[in-house]
This record gives C-alpha cells, structure tokens and sequence, in this order.
C-alpha cells in the first residue's frame, strides 16, 4: 500500500495530529488526536515498523477513531487518541530508551493534551520508563509492578457473552454451553476460567498447543486445533487471539450462535457483520466488548483503586451490551451498526 500523509489526513475526520521525525532513530512519532468531546484524547501507543510513515500515520489515525467509539461506547469521560513510534527496524537497549525519552518530551510538549498507555510492541517496561520522563503516561503501576489490564478485558469479555446469551437463548447461564476461546494469553486464560467457574464448557484454541492444553486441563476442557477453529460446533465463538478472523471466508464455515471476543478488528470489513447477521449469529462488536482493560485503567487513573469497584464498573459492559441488541432487534440493524449509533448519540448529547 502506497500513500502520503496528505492522502490520510484528507479522508480522516479527526482534530489534529502531531508529527515528529525523530532524527537519532530515524523514526517518525505520530500522535493523533481524534475527538476530545468526552474528554482529553486517551490511547495506546504503538511500537512498529511500516514499509512506510504514512502507514503509521494512517495506523495512529485509524486506531484514535477506533478510541473515540470504545470511550464513547462506555460513556467515559476521556476522548479519542493514538500515538505511533514507526521504527525502521525493532529497536532494544540504550537505543529503544533514547527513542522513549524523546517521544516521552514531545507528550511534555503537549502537556497533557494526549494521554498514553501499553499497545502492541510497547510494554509494561516500556510504560514504567516513559512515566519516569513524563506524567502524560496511564500505565497502571502500583507497588506490586505493572497491572495488568487482561483479567479485567476477560471480565468485560465474560459479562458480555452473558448478554449475548440472554438475547439469542433467552436466558445468560453459562451452565452447559461451549464457548470456544481462539487464544488463550493474557485475556483468554482469566476469560476460560470464568466461563468454567459459571459451569460453561471451554474449548482451549492456540496456536501454542501446550497453552491451550494446560488451560483446558485446568478448566476441565478440551483443546481444539487452531486450524479447526471455525468448523468446531460451539455455541459462543470468542476470538482472543489475532483480528480478521471474521470475514468471507471463515462466516459460512461457523456453526456458533454468538461470536464475541476481546480481539481487535475482528470483522474484515463492515460487510462481515451482515454476513454474521444473515446467519442469524449474533456478533457483539469488538470495541464494545472489549473495552474493560481501557474502562479499569481510566478509573484507576482517575484514583479509583477498589477491586470489587472496577469489577463494578467493567460489568457494565453487559448492560451497555443489552441495549445494544435490543436496538438491533427492534430496529433490524446489525450490532454493529446499533453500537456506531449508540456511539453517534453519546457525542451528539455531550455535544450540546
Ligand atoms: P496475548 O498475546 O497475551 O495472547 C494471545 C494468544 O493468542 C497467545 O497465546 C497466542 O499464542 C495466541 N494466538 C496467536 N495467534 C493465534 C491464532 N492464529 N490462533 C490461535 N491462537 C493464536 O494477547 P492478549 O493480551 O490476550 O490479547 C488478545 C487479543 O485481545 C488481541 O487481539 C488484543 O489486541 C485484544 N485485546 C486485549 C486487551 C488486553 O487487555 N490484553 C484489551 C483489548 C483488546
């Protein structure tokens, strides 16, 4: 893919971005600023190589829009960002550190404007370095170390597949349906083991074998191929590993009644949606389902400390789930398309 910083900006509907080629590194930092309606511009920031910057523009843009609907989605008080370190090659050592310092002062620059966190390629380490040059940083890091935001996207995760439940079954318990978890990491281990505590069957998927037969060992499971993933009877489908699994393909291969996930970006394209709608399998859109990681490190950072309070809170994802279906029946719509609406409506209000 070819394209030019002028091309992305032009079909984007963001406020702003921030641009910096970082001459020691040669990397280029991008910081984009989607829509502070809720609140000042919350995302992760990301660490990768591109065959090229405007990829990372595009990426930073992309991902900034994607974080205004998560926020939005859940009615929390923070709006859309996303920065992007695009390095031209993975970078270690004295040389990652000198490319954090330098990124960690351009967010002083800004002043807060943007806020950032752990995304693919930083890490917790990565996140504790930056808070020591920056206080624009939302790594969550307490006394024990760095927390982890996976026990509470599982929970997000969890909650939200009792909704499903209840709008295609008619009722939330987990007691006896199988639900497929495609990666069993950071969310998927604490995910199995909720489904299994709620007396639900869990088909362990990874493309690591030994992972997947330890966490069905201790779930009481099995373990499924991660090649036969999308022809495994299931009732619920939850994708935790990679995104795109959800698209031309894999939709007539599904024998599910629900698929819902923590994975980002699980449709292809928007049309994959109303190919799951036409098989009458209900899909609880990624961005909402996911969004308990982002939920428990927002309300820690807004001082928040309380377990069973963020527990609280992330479960709300279920309700917010509900009304999301239940505007998809009444109106004929995707949920996909409910959730862009519900999305649509909050900034409308806080708007006024
Ligand atoms: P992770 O890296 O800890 O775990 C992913 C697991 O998936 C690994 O065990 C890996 O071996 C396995 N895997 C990779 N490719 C696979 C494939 N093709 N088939 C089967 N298994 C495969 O990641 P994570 O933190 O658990 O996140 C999982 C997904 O959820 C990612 O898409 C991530 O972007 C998304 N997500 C995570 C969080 C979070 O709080 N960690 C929040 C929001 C979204």
């Amino acid at each position: 893919m070819t394209t030019d910083f002028g091309t992305v900006l032009e079909h984007w509907d963001g406020q702003a971005v921030v641009i910096r080629h970082d001459e020691p590194s040669g990397a280029w930092m991008f910081v984009a600023l989607h829509d502070d309606t809720l609140g000042g511009p919350v995302g992760g920031c990301r660490m990768r190589v591109y065959d090229h910057p405007a990829e990372g523009l595009l990426d930073a843009t992309r991902l900034a829009a994607g974080m205004t609907a998560k926020w939005a989605a859940m009615e929390f008080p923070f709006g859309g960002g996303k920065s992007v370190l695009a390095v031209p090659h993975l970078m270690e050592g004295e040389e990652r550190r000198g490319l954090l310092v330098r990124f960690a002062h351009l967010l002083n620059t800004l002043e807060g404007t943007y806020r950032g966190g752990e995304d693919l390629g930083t890490t917790p380490d990565d996140m504790a370095f930056l808070a020591g040059h920056t206080p624009h940083m939302m790594g969550a890091h307490g006394s024990e170390g760095p927390a982890d935001p996976g026990p509470f996207t599982a929970l997000g995760v969890f909650v939200g597949i009792r909704s499903a439940l209840g709008a295609v079954f008619g009722s939330r318990e987990l007691d006896g349906r199988t639900v497929l978890v495609q990666g069993v990491g950071d969310v998927g281990i604490p995910l199995s083991r909720m489904i299994a505590a709620a007396g639900g069957i869990v088909l362990a998927a990874d493309v690591d074998r030994d992972v997947a037969e330890e966490v069905a060992d201790e779930c009481g499971g099995r373990v499924v191929d991660a090649e036969s993933v999308y022809t495994t009877r299931c009732d619920v489908y939850a994708p935790c590993a990679i995104g795109a699994t959800v698209n031309p393909e894999t939709v007539p291969l599904l024998t599910c009644r629900i698929v819902a996930g923590s994975a980002n970006n699980q449709l292809l394209s928007p049309e994959d949606g109303d190919r799951l709608h036409e098989r009458g399998i209900l899909y609880a859109p990624d961005y909402v389902i996911n969004g308990g990681g982002a939920m428990a490190f927002g309300l820690m950072h807004q001082g928040v400390d309380d377990r069973e309070e963020l527990d609280r809170r992330v479960s709300t994802i279920e309700q917010a789930l509900d009304e999301i279906f239940e505007e998809s029946r009444t109106q004929g719509i995707t949920p996909g398309e409910a959730s862009d609406r519900r999305v649509r409506r909050i900034l409308e209000k806080h708007r006024r």
